[in-house]
């Protein structure tokens, strides 16, 4: 099939949800996407933070393949050795204790609402059940995660929603204090809004839900689907924050490219999913679980989370001098590690294209803002390619 063919088919058989680029990949290796003419394009996006070690890693490819040649799938009926040896090895990078698997980053989020409800009722005996969330935000597109979710188009159409949920501005700490009241269950944040255009907590609104988690009886979900992983220069965004969460979700990245989502809660909250409350048929299956495994282990022995910081702490000066060089284009540069937003000035659609024209592949997300998300093992040099051409792009306006 040519791209030509598979564009016009793509119309025909699939559901017209997804905008897409004007690209068909149709292999990958590395930081390299090649489309059907065998045209090569830098990868800064990782489908969407999620083939962090690159397209194809040698290793992630053979776990896979091993892990399918001795099981694929047995189900949560069974005991399984491969999500045992995932989840002792999530918890040994954090603080908590215990880890509830499903399949994407929507399906954690929901595992979080479900699981933060339950322990209101039936651990604390308390009508607590309001979640507070923020304006911009996004936590996936189940209806209660679409609910959680802070920007009001991805909820068009879907009325009635779900109930217990608040949205406060982000960084309005007085707005915040203000929601928090005897129904409040919990506070749901992502410490870097991803979809929301890179937006970072402000310190005093991190101490503030620190205090009302301390003070206050409110419960801290974390969304780390996009920010963890070693995406922002540490295993998890949360330790950086100096926050302390309840529980945390992460997915994207953890399967190196194969659906994967996790809960992971303490001890005492993971109470509140007593035998039969909450599952998913393919949660924790064998075959993703080896993915991960092997994952976290290269992750950890190739150092790529001190990669992750060092790399974009350079790439960002580097993008700080383009701002300085072509002034009146480039609004801001947010972020922490591989988790960059550069907030343009001028046409956002323009630049995104022009520089896909160039071949490098990376998301424009809130209309103004370039989101870069690489694979965590990008050499320097193509960052450095990637800079030259963003000039060369930006010097016209
Ligand atoms: C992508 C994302 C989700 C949703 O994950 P899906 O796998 O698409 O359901 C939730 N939260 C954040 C922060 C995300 O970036």
């Amino acid at each position: 099939m040519d791209d030509k063919t598979l564009e016009y088919r793509t119309g025909k058989y699939l559901c017209p949800n997804y905008a897409r680029y004007p690209l068909a990949v149709q292999t990958a290796s590395g930081c390299r996407l090649r489309d059907f003419s065998g045209r090569e394009y830098v990868d800064l996006l990782a489908g969407i933070s999620v083939c962090n070690l690159g397209h194809s890693h040698p290793e992630i490819v053979e776990a896979i393949c091993s892990q399918a040649r001795k099981l694929i799938h047995t189900s949560n009926l069974f005991f399984q050795e491969e999500q045992v040896l995932l989840a002792e090895k999530l918890v040994a990078t954090c603080n908590l204790d215990r880890v509830f698997f499903c399949n994407s980053g929507a399906e954690a989020n929901e595992a979080a609402i479900k699981i933060t409800r339950r322990y209101m009722h039936h651990v604390q005996g308390q009508n607590r059940h309001e979640i507070i969330c923020f304006d911009g935000s996004f936590h996936g597109r189940t209806l209660a995660t679409m609910t959680a979710t802070g920007q009001d188009k991805i909820k068009e159409g879907f009325a009635p929603l779900p109930q217990g949920f608040r949205h406060v501005p982000l960084n309005d700490l007085r707005a915040l204090q203000e929601a928090v009241n005897n129904n409040t269950a919990a506070i749901m944040v992502e410490c870097i809004q991803g979809e929301g255009g890179i937006r970072l907590l402000s310190p005093e609104f991190k101490a503030g839900i620190k205090k009302l988690q301390q003070n206050n009886g409110v419960l801290l979900i974390v969304d780390e689907v996009q920010t963890g992983l070693g995406r922002t220069g540490t295993m998890w965004a949360h330790g950086e924050d100096g926050l302390h969460p309840d529980m945390f979700t992460s997915s994207k990245a953890l399967a190196a490219g194969l659906p994967m989502g996790a809960l992971v809660v303490s001890e005492d909250i993971s109470r509140a999913f007593g035998p039969g409350s909450h599952g998913t048929t393919f949660g924790g299956g064998g075959l993703p679980s080896a993915a991960a495994i092997k994952s976290l282990e290269i992750i950890q022995r190739d150092n790529l989370v001190h990669y992750s910081r060092e790399t974009g702490e350079w790439a960002m000066q580097r993008f700080q001098e383009i701002r300085d060089k072509c002034p009146g284009t480039i609004r801001e540069i947010r972020g922490r590690g591989l988790m960059l937003g550069i907030d343009l000035q001028c046409p956002g659609k323009e630049v995104w294209s022009a520089l896909l024209e160039m071949g490098f592949v990376l998301n424009l997300t809130q209309e103004t803002v370039l989101r870069l998300l690489p694979p965590l093992i990008i050499p320097r040099q193509d960052l450095e390619d990637f800079a030259q051409a963003l000039e060369q792009v930006l010097s016209q306006y």
